[in-house]
């Protein structure tokens, strides 16, 4: 559930990578107020190495709605502006380097983008002199979508395992993240790798994509020990 105030917008998903477009952020950083930024677990990652924190620490600190969205200050900021714009700016999350556009990935992998409403006072400068993939590369996405892309099969899986365990009234064991929930392993990364490494004598990892790795075979470990307390299926008719 999102927090009180916030609230999705309607975005029609009609843009390709090729679509005129063009956004110039002049910094008025109205568009950090009032937001959902949801975050996954490299956007957790990047901004945990980064600020010299461990992904519990920060998730603690800086993250709410059971985990996946960053806090919302009382005045409707987001928990990383700071007076001279975005304090997390190289590792802001996916959803700002997408601003003002939106990303949908269908049920058939096709892949469109769309307008998010304006803050009716953004200074932010629309145009057409460039398409929309110009925009994104200058975003620095790529990374973002990469690592994205690698996790998209675990996340279906663990909504599916999740989701059929709570069906069958089977609480998912979960470690670390105080006030995570049973989602905890996917986005507290440190945590998960920690225990997956310790348990199977392995060195820690030592570079951001070493620990992302280790990360999808750790969550990979843990949706199959969930998946063996699955309530049998029903028989079939
Ligand atoms: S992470 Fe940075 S760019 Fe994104 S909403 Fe927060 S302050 Fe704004």
């Amino acid at each position: 559930m999102l927090p009180a105030g916030l609230r999705v917008p309607v975005v029609v998903f009609d843009l390709e990578w090729s679509s005129p477009f063009a956004y110039t952020c002049n910094a008025c950083s109205r568009c950090c107020y009032g937001k959902a930024i949801l975050v996954g677990p490299y956007e957790v990652l990047r901004l945990a190495r980064n600020r010299g924190l461990t992904t519990t620490e920060l998730l603690a600190a800086c993250v709410e709605g059971g985990g996946v969205l960053l806090r919302v200050r009382p005045d409707g900021g987001c928990v990383f502006l700071t007076e001279r714009g975005c304090g997390v700016h190289p590792d802001r999350p996916l959803a700002c380097r997408l601003y003002p556009l939106g990303r949908n990935i269908d049920a058939q992998g096709r892949e469109r983008f769309g307008h998010l409403p304006p803050h009716p006072q953004t200074a932010g400068v629309y145009g057409r002199d460039g398409t929309v993939g110009d925009y994104l590369s200058r975003q620095g996405v790529e990374p973002y979508f990469a690592v994205g892309a690698r996790y998209a099969g675990l996340y279906q899986r663990m909504v599916a395992v999740l989701a059929r365990l709570a069906e069958g009234g089977v609480e998912a064991e979960a470690a670390a993240a105080p006030g995570m929930g049973p989602a905890s392993p996917w986005l507290d990364v440190d945590a998960t790798v920690a225990a997956y490494c310790r348990e199977r004598d392995l060195a820690p990892p030592a570079t951001l994509e070493e620990a992302v790795d280790l990360h999808i075979r750790a969550v990979d470990a843990w949706l199959e020990g969930l998946a063996t307390s699955l309530p049998a299926a029903p028989p079939a008719a």
